[in-house]
């Protein structure tokens, strides 16, 4: 297993062979094993020749929970009766902004449901104003899919980043993930249509979710490898309990901080996110994922009755160092490991877009 971390870390890449053995191998090893830590100590190594010990922060506005889609595992989908439902209107999420840059926040990343509200005027709106208010920060949308008109639009307003993780590389995976409306192959035209339109783009998955295999997680990998996006966002799945997944296990830490680590390899350049799903299941999650590679912490800035209603999934984080207004917390947490929290835009170092300002 030694030399396929090597393989990895010295070309970036594996074959699907190769990545369902590696994988396979490290799914029955300990992640206190010797296997696990000389794979950590590489995905340090690769992280600090790019990144230093610095750990970006984005403050994390969460725009509505009113969603279109009905995606199995979400605790926001549609069709949950159960959600209590709310919009933030475009002076409450300036509100945010302003509070979060006092914090010392310079990327805001609004993220919501696919909510018709947020047209591409209103939005392009939202953009043009915290981006003439806010010269220094960067602005990262993460509404869904749209169609490449819209990303233009949303773009070319001064939006600098988008996320949209693809959350499965495998068609029938997909279809057992989500309502046969949508479809893997749309998912996939609007990541390389941000990317055509000149965002930082970044793409991920659950990690364990329903029915995923090695193979499926192999897939995954030799997805981002071509699409070779800014950012990749991987946490845990876990069950909501009004959800049609309501009574599967959550996805594991471990598996998560080894794929952590081994897409740090396979794109060294890229932001990798410790999420709050990792810091969910775990005390120390964003901690073990910092440990394992990542070097981009999203501390929740939504106003506090919104956070309470944002519930992708059980006992979603949003207090605690979750907290953007708790950044003294965070800061301590991530000394005591050796990282510092810096207050910089954090744009990838592999752009080839750029940045709005
Ligand atoms: N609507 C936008 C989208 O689809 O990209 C942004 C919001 S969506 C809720 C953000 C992410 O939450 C999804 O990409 C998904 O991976 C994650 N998520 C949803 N339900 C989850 C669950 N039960 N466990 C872990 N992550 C979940």
């Amino acid at each position: 297993m030694y030399s396929l971390i090597e393989k990895l870390r010295d070309t970036q890449e594996l074959t699907k062979k190769e990545w369902i053995m590696l994988i396979e191998h490290l799914s029955s090893a300990e992640d206190n094993s010797s296997v696990a830590e000389y794979l950590f100590a590489q995905a340090r190594t690769v992280r600090r020749a790019q990144y230093g010990k610095k750990v970006f922060i984005r403050g994390l506005i969460e725009i509505s929970n009113i969603c279109k889609n009905d995606c199995y595992y979400c605790g926001i989908r549609a069709s949950n009766k159960n959600a209590k439902r709310y919009r933030l209107m475009p002076d409450e999420i300036f509100k945010c902004a302003e509070e979060g840059h006092k914090l010392g926040f310079r990327t805001f990343v609004l993220q919501g449901g696919e909510d018709s509200y947020f047209s591409d005027d209103v939005l392009t709106n939202i953009i043009s104003t915290l981006k003439a208010r806010y010269e220094d920060s960067a602005l990262t949308l993460s509404l869904g899919e749209r169609s490449q008109e819209s990303y233009q639009q949303l773009r070319n307003a001064g939006a600098d980043r988008y996320l949209l993780r693809h959350e499965t590389a495998n068609d029938s995976h997909y279809s057992l993930l989500h309502p046969n409306t949508m479809k893997l192959e749309t998912r996939k035209q609007c990541l390389f249509n941000l990317k055509k339109a000149g965002f930082q783009t970044g793409s991920g998955f659950m990690v364990g979710s329903p029915y995923q295999t090695t193979e499926n997680l192999a897939e995954d990998m030799l997805f981002l490898k071509e699409l070779n996006p800014e950012m990749v966002g991987i946490g845990p799945f876990i069950p909501h309990c009004d959800t049609p997944f309501a009574s599967y296990l959550s996805g594991s830490v471990k598996m998560t901080v080894f794929l952590i680590a081994l897409i740090r390899l396979m794109l060294p350049k890229s932001l990798i996110p410790a999420t709050t799903a990792l810091g969910t299941l775990h005390d120390f999650g964003r901690e073990k994922g910092i440990l394992a590679g990542a070097n981009v912490i999203m501390p929740n800035l939504s106003p506090e009755s919104a956070r309470e209603k944002y519930t992708l999934y059980n006992n979603k984080l949003h207090s605690g160092a979750e907290a953007a207004e708790h950044l003294e917390m965070l800061k301590e947490r991530m000394n005591k490991i050796g990282y510092q929290i810096t207050i910089e835009r954090g744009d990838c170092l592999c752009t080839n877009t750029t940045p709005n300002h």
